[in-house]
């Protein structure tokens, strides 16, 4: 009989099967959400050793994570290959702690000029303040040009792969050789390709995921994950995540568990609606391209097919060079079935122009038009494609 804990199931089978120890509690599937500050210990010799484990899933007080967090630590790190997995409360939380826990003072930081946005403004804010200096770099840079860009100091080279907003898929392989011949670490937010990159098979150290997006699912929790493929890293994330107080709450890790049961079907569905509406797109005349990874016209796709099992829904439209800034969000604002917002990863399609949010200080992503980014939900593609026409016939010919 098939042991239901087996790593080696099947992707969507682990999402159902995975992550419910302590389940059947009173029959039911799920397990309970635990909520607590205050861990009881039977005498203080318990609390004593309990405190010398905490960097292992041991309740010491409730910041370190009772049992709701730590099955879905395990959910994640599983799902992207990794040993550890420490839960934080958002996204950028992720992005921040790995940061602070590798750098210090004196150190060189490497950042595609791709990066999130918020990354970007702590490398330029709190990180400029410590005394860490950060190069942006071109995210298609190849191994020598990378190369030139490592200073002795250069302790993190970070990735985000594809960029957001304009989706350069990153070698991301050839970037970890640079890398670790000079000593840095190589983090990455690996949020966009979720399960279909596997990042310790590809030369990653540490992996950020905004679990708000696909993993939550459903547009009402934030939440954020570090993982890590060895114990070294791991005393590093990990001493950083309790020096900074990170922590998330259970119900919000519960509701993580609970979105990722449904993960495969849901990411699927969407990935293929996005594909639909993006070759749609592809053939319109108001359109000059796309900026979507699993499409064979976009520039890094060889890449994208060698390293990534697949896509999710979010991608980017280039209008044709003769439609203004202001053309574009006319576009967005005659949507109706697209929410105009941020948060992508819900079950619900949204649009943003993005020419205004792309910031760069390495060299010009040469779009060649206004662009939209589009984040592709669970609705009928032939809904979203009437909507997408009806607003993009309102543009001038
Ligand atoms: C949304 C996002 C984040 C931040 O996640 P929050 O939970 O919103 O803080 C980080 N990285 C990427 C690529 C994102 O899209």
């Amino acid at each position: 009989m098939a042991d239901r804990h087996d790593k080696s199931l099947g992707f969507s089978t682990r999402m159902s099967h995975h992550g419910r120890a302590g389940a059947k509690v009173h029959g039911f599937v799920n397990p309970p959400v635990h909520r607590g500050s205050t861990v009881l210990f039977p005498d203080c010799g318990s609390r004593k050793a309990a405190a010398k484990q905490r960097y292992e899933q041991v309740l010491t007080y409730g910041t370190a994570g009772g049992p709701t967090h730590h099955m879905l630590e395990d959910m994640i790190a599983e799902i992207e290959g990794g040993t550890r997995c420490a839960i934080v409360g958002t996204g950028l939380a992720a992005v921040m702690v790995p940061l602070l826990a590798y750098l210090k003072s004196g150190d060189h930081c490497l950042m595609p000029d791709s990066v999130y946005g918020p990354a970007r403004n702590l490398a330029d804010g709190l990180m400029t303040g410590f005394g860490i200096e950060t190069t942006y770099y071109d995210p298609c840079v190849d191994e020598a040009g990378l190369r030139a860009l490592m200073r002795p100091n250069t302790k993190v080279v970070y990735t985000e792969s594809p960029g957001s907003h304009t989706f350069e898929v990153q070698d991301i392989p050839a970037i970890a050789r640079v890398a670790h011949a000079a000593g840095a670490k190589v983090l990455m937010d690996n949020t966009w390709g979720f399960h279909n990159f596997q990042p310790f098979v590809h030369g990653v150290d540490v992996s950020i995921q905004a679990l708000t997006k696909y993993a939550a699912g459903h547009s009402d929790v934030l939440l954020g994950s570090v993982t890590v493929n060895n114990p070294e890293d791991w005393s590093i994330v990990k001493g950083a995540v309790i020096q900074l107080g990170q922590f998330a709450s259970a119900d919000d890790c519960w509701l993580c568990l609970r979105g990722l049961r449904t993960l495969p079907v849901r990411l699927k569905q969407q990935a293929e609606n996005g594909l639909v509406v993006a070759r749609w797109l592809e053939s319109r005349p108001e359109v000059l391209r796309l900026l979507h990874p699993a499409l064979p016209s976009h520039p890094q796709h060889a890449l994208f097919a060698r390293d990534f099992s697949g896509a999710c829904s979010l991608f980017g439209v280039v209008l044709q060079p003769r439609y203004s800034e202001a053309d574009a969000e006319a576009v967005v604002d005659a949507l109706a079935l697209f929410g105009i917002g941020a948060s992508w990863g819900g079950y619900e399609s949204l649009a943003l122009p993005t020419t205004p949010s792309i910031t760069r200080t390495a060299g010009d992503p040469a779009l060649g038009g206004p662009a939209i980014r589009l984040h592709v939900g669970l609705e009928d593609t032939q809904d979203l494609i009437a909507d997408l026409a009806q607003a993009l016939d309102r543009l001038p010919r």
